[in-house]
């Protein structure tokens, strides 16, 4: 392969108005570049290297690690392992797309469509991971674990159009307010009330949302650049933060769904 030069990277102000979204972050954009020169960019340092990174380590790891790891012969258990599995991969492979080809020839277009599938892959985890947990917590009420099967997916339905749509990371952070209620209603009915599962997967599945929330709102708090603009264009900015929490909370989210699996294997729902 023919030796390609890194390219001049440019600052904030140069940067074409759809790659402006953190003032705080000054310089190290890459130019408007080819799909050649978007790969190109997978090996040299920018200010998009490490949000590229710090989803792609994590997605090899899941694709590779998480199948041994995941009791797919399971009777019963299947859809689950299959449900979780896609969900543990998708918002870390939208991501890598989104950094990856941001700055790509083909403009606002291209950029808002990467984006989309970025906050696709967000409803996609939060969504697919959280149906198996529905389904255990209300193990032995079938007509009620269907109801909120169903009010899941509406909920998660709303969220992709409001991620999608959404102009402003405030608003993005805010289109997935409603599941994460729904999924503390759940919690609370496995500690409070008639809910089931494995007591030990609570523990994970809290520190789960715990995370996933406090890197929704580093990422709108712009925090550490906005005290100290220019000094985190390259490493530990909000967004890098962001994906590192995000990516760990996928790691309590299956530590958490493997002790529902253990649990939902030996467990049976007492005589009506
Ligand atoms: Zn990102």
């Amino acid at each position: 392969m023919a030796f390609v030069k890194k390219p001049k990277l440019i600052d904030f102000k140069s940067s074409p108005p759809h790659l402006q979204f953190n003032d705080f972050v000054l310089t190290g954009y890459r130019p408007v570049s080819t799909f050649q020169g978007c790969v190109h960019s997978l090996f040299y340092l920018h200010n998009e290297f490490g949000n590229i990174y710090t989803h792609a380590i994590p997605f090899l790891c899941f694709l590779v690690l998480l199948p041994l790891n995941i009791p797919w012969w399971q009777a019963g258990a299947g859809w689950i392992c299959v449900l979780h599995y896609l969900a543990c991969l998708s918002p870390t492979v939208g991501s890598v797309l989104y950094h990856l080809f941001m700055n790509h020839e083909g403009g606002e277009l291209i950029y808002d469509t990467l984006l989309s599938l970025d906050m696709f892959g967000v409803c996609l985890v939060n969504t697919l991971g959280a149906l198996p947990i529905v389904h255990i917590t209300l193990l032995c009420y079938p007509d009620a674990r269907r109801a909120a099967q169903l009010a899941y997916i509406s909920l998660s339905l709303y969220g992709v159009y409001s991620a999608v749509t959404a102009r402003s990371n405030v608003r993005r952070l805010q289109s997935f307010i409603w599941q994460a209620a729904f999924r503390l209603f759940l919690y609370f009915l496995r500690l409070y009330g008639p809910g089931t599962g494995s007591p030990a997967s609570m523990h994970f599945y809290a520190v789960m949302d715990s995370l996933a929330a406090l890197g929704g709102l580093v990422n709108v708090a712009r925090m550490p650049e906005r005290l100290s603009p220019g000094s985190f264009d390259y490493w530990l900015n909000s967004h890098q933060i962001m994906h590192m929490l995000v990516a760990l909370s996928i790691v309590y989210l299956h530590w958490g769904m493997m002790e529902d699996l253990v649990w939902l294997d030996t467990f049976q729902c007492p005589p009506e």
